[in-house]
């Protein structure tokens, strides 16, 4: 049946593949201390979903909203410009949905990533590493024009910071006691996750304030990891990139500096309390704990734990820990 306002467009039905990954349980919620006394922190398990990042949230989003569309169907091509979690999940929703994937990214992405993606069947470009993000996005946009490749452009799509409002948020709201959320912490990459969890918050009617942790150089530099951030030593994203972010008005928004050292040392002490996940969960961990400080006992602060940790083996994370010998 088709209403006044939408058009009725002839689409394919989703591949049972797609339809089986989409009844996956919601991630889960929980509430982490490091010790007594200390704030604790509602942490959004998003490592969980099925390609191991958040980003899972986005590639089905987007692609399944042009696929009912009648904008892709099987056998079409998809390609984007990332440098990493964002291509794993988009590579991983094609290989469900019977799509083929092009990643575009720097030359500099770990080992890990560009095998992951290609076990899913995905092709790679590297574009140079002093090109970065920038030349990935260009040649990507290259690339779809020459094949008529979707492009899904994360970046700039306001389907991406949707599908944290419309689902990831939709979920903390009802697995959070109250349904109050007070605080949302979170770094920065497209700004997906912020924008749309901030958004899923105020429109429910919480007095939520948005706090960016902005990774910065520690004392020692010693670190060069993928992990979301501002700063151009830091591979996959550059200040001001994100036009999904930089055009949307998160009110009071306010900045938390977390040195490097900081954000490392926080995502191995969460490994070691069991939780599997990459140095952007060390980063917003220790940002929401200093939220926490400043919005004061008894309020609800939360963020999320976006990726896994085996994507990091290669890197600094785990090849400079001093692991103790028993
Ligand atoms: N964590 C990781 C591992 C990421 O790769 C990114 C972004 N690429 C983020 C966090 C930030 O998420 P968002 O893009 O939604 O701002």
């Amino acid at each position: 049946m088709t209403t006044g306002s939408n058009k009725h467009v002839h689409s394919e039905p989703l591949p049972d593949n797609c339809r089986f990954i989409n009844s996956i349980a919601p991630t889960p919620l929980i509430p982490v201390q490091f010790e007594e006394g200390a704030a604790t922190v509602w942490c959004k398990l998003e490592f969980l979903n099925p390609s191991g990042s958040t980003k899972d949230r986005i590639a089905r989003f987007m692609l399944e909203k042009q696929w009912r569309l009648g904008r892709l169907k099987k056998g079409d091509k998809v390609v984007e410009a990332s440098s990493g979690s964002t291509s794993i999940a988009l590579a991983l929703a094609c290989a469900q949905m019977g799509l083929k994937f092009i990643a575009v990214m720097p030359e500099s992405v770990s080992n890990e990533r560009v095998a992951i993606i290609r076990a899913f069947g995905g092709d790679i470009i590297l574009v140079p590493k002093a090109e970065g993000v920038v030349g990935a996005i260009t040649r990507a946009g290259e690339e779809a024009e020459r094949t008529g490749a979707y492009f899904p452009r994360q970046f700039e799509n306001p389907d991406n910071a949707e599908a944290h409002r419309s689902a990831t948020g939709q979920e903390i709201l009802s697995q959070i006691p109250g349904g109050v959320v007070d605080g949302i912490v979170s770094g920065v990459g497209t700004g997906g996750t912020i924008v749309g969890l901030y958004n899923a918050f105020a429109q429910a009617g919480c007095a939520v304030t948005p706090f960016l942790a902005r990774p910065i150089e520690g004392e020692a530099h010693r670190y060069d990891i993928e992990c979301c951030s501002f700063s151009g030593r830091v591979p996959g994203v550059v200040d001001g990139l994100s036009k999904l972010f930089s055009e949307s008005t998160l009110p009071d928004l306010v900045e938390i500096s977390v040195e490097d050292d900081v954000a490392i040392e926080t995502t191995r002490k969460l490994v070691r309390r069991g939780f599997p996940v990459g140095p952007s969960s060390g980063l917003n961990y220790a940002g929401a704990v200093e939220a926490a400080k400043i919005l004061g006992p008894g309020t609800h602060v939360v963020t999320v734990f976006p990726d896994r940790m085996e994507r990091y083996f290669s890197t600094e994370l785990f090849n400079s820990w001093d692991f103790p010998v028993k």
